[in-house]
């Protein structure tokens, strides 16, 4: 594979891509690439299957392609497209709609929805690496009037709590969750997901914070300040998303997908194009969703 921090550009994704069986090829390599393992028995050896890519397993005669049990699963339109839209998610500074996507590649709009919604899927923390060092805990209201939106049509407010990694001045992490009250429980189920006990954690004063310092011992209540003048970073980080989200989507129902894209993005930002790369291995390694599961 090719260097992770050089930038893939869309004649480069042409030559790599540039017909279906070359979006198999990486596919097959990503998924198989470390050996075969048959999903139904664990059994590692296989003959060919009657299609050129997919794979039967010799023991219990189960036929595998390259996207079963994956995000690709069930693809309704040609892998090479598919293809196109995680190149153009992955390396689009600040995303693309999917009127955009089907605008550039023929495909309906509710279409390329739910195929982005999957690809967002693959943008999930992975929750491997937690923050160890230096962190700060905040909750913010998103959408709403909060958002500047006119009238009432767009009221449904949410709740979000997120947690950001500070380097020297700068943040370089970020992670949020959308939560239903600021309380211990669900403050304290995100911290776990995303921070080391021994971070050292600053927060504001609120109550939900305090049953907490017994799990993470290193976490400091502090004063927020006017405006949350104490937590500069956090704040800014917070603003950067919600601006992108106003620009980006303009209501909050698929909201934590959205959070998920943001912070993937922001996350990986050193490491500029070649995301691409890294969003097809996760997408390999995600399970299928279906369209139910992405409304519900
Ligand atoms: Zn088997």
């Amino acid at each position: 594979m090719e260097n992770k921090f050089k930038s893939l550009t869309i004649f480069e994704f042409q030559e790599r891509f540039p017909d279906e069986s070359a979006c198999y090829e990486y596919l097959t390599e990503l998924k198989w690439g470390n050996g075969f393992v048959c999903p139904s028995c664990g059994h590692d050896r296989y003959c060919r299957g009657k299609r050129e890519y997919d794979r039967e397993c010799t023991s219990c005669h189960r036929i595998v392609s390259p996207t079963s049990g994956t995000l690709f699963h069930h693809l309704k339109f040609s892998i090479l497209k598919a293809f196109y839209i995680v190149y153009y998610v992955s390396t689009n500074k600040k995303g693309i709609s999917s009127t955009e996507l089907s605008r550039k590649l023929g495909l309906g709009q509710k279409t390329c929805w739910r195929f982005k919604q999957k690809v967002m899927k693959g943008m999930k923390s992975s929750g491997r690496h937690k923050i160890r060092d230096k962190a700060e805990v905040d909750e913010t209201v998103v959408g709403g009037q909060e958002e500047g939106v006119k009238g009432r049509k767009n009221g449904r407010k949410k709740l979000v709590v997120f947690a950001i990694e500070k380097q020297g001045k700068g943040v370089s992490r970020m992670y949020g969750k959308v939560i239903q009250h600021s309380s211990s429980k669900e403050l304290g189920a995100f911290m776990e997901s995303v921070l080391e006990k021994s971070a050292r954690i600053k927060t504001d004063k609120w109550r939900g914070y305090q049953p907490l310092t017994k799990d993470f011992l290193n976490l400091k209540q502090v004063d927020s300040g006017k405006k949350g003048r104490n937590f500069p970073e956090l704040h800014r980080a917070i603003m950067g998303f919600k601006g992108w989200l106003r620009g980006m989507h303009h209501q909050v129902e698929y909201l934590q997908a959205y959070i998920d894209e943001y912070c993937y993005r922001f996350n990986r930002s050193f490491m500029k194009e070649g995301i691409f790369d890294n969003l097809l291995q996760k997408m390999v390694e995600t399970p299928p969703v279906t369209y139910k599961q992405i409304i519900a």
